[in-house]
């Protein structure tokens, strides 16, 4: 806590702004890592992507954020990441969403997760300016999830994401279009998730 602070006050006295970032999707290893919220996974033996369907997920979510806004109370922004979501609708609660609420439309899922975070976040810290990567947005189908995207674009700044590898884009590429079962066991053999 004493270096968060020391950092946001040499930031200050440089005149920069100190953004915090937390991952609240994908790149969520440092949590899913630990046995006891291991249950939050999208696919079991794969610590990197949060499920969006389970109750959980959102109240993990919701602590860290209050968490990150009490240690930070100066900040203007929070960036929220939700970048290089790799495993995404397939565990059995999302591929059942999918079918039901979101015509089998993985952005659709996508956006709905991150349209509920920045809503809490806007909900109770209306003044934040909520950040977020670009790279799951790109090639967005316009016309499906279209109610969360203008939401969205109301709650969220988009921040061009150009550090991520250009197997990283082509990964995340093949999962936007709902990939084929090659594709998948493609992206798990790149990603060295074992089925
Ligand atoms: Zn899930």
């Amino acid at each position: 806590l004493e270096d968060i602070m020391m950092l946001q006050k040499i930031a200050k006295e440089n005149n920069m702004e100190y953004i915090p970032l937390i991952q609240t999707f994908g790149h969520f290893e440092f949590v899913l890592k630990h046995e006891k919220f291991a249950d939050l996974r999208e696919v079991p033996q794969y610590s990197q992507s949060l499920c969006p369907s389970r109750q959980n997920s959102l109240e993990i979510i919701h602590l860290m954020i209050d968490q990150i806004m009490s240690t930070h109370p100066a900040s203007k922004y929070l960036h929220i990441g939700a970048d290089e979501v790799y495993a995404l609708g397939k565990c059995n609660i999302c591929t059942g969403r999918l079918e039901t609420e979101f015509s089998g439309d993985l952005q659709s899922l996508f956006l709905s997760h991150v349209t509920a975070v920045s809503r809490y976040i806007k909900k109770k810290y209306p003044a934040t300016v909520v950040i977020m990567w670009d790279d799951m947005l790109r090639n967005i189908n316009t016309t499906k999830g279209e109610g969360c995207q203008k939401e969205l674009q109301t709650m969220v700044r988009i921040a061009a994401n150009q550090t991520e590898s250009k197997t990283n884009r082509e990964s995340v590429a093949s999962q936007r279009s709902l990939p084929t079962k090659s594709d998948r066991i493609t992206n798990k053999k790149r990603l060295g998730v074992a089925n």
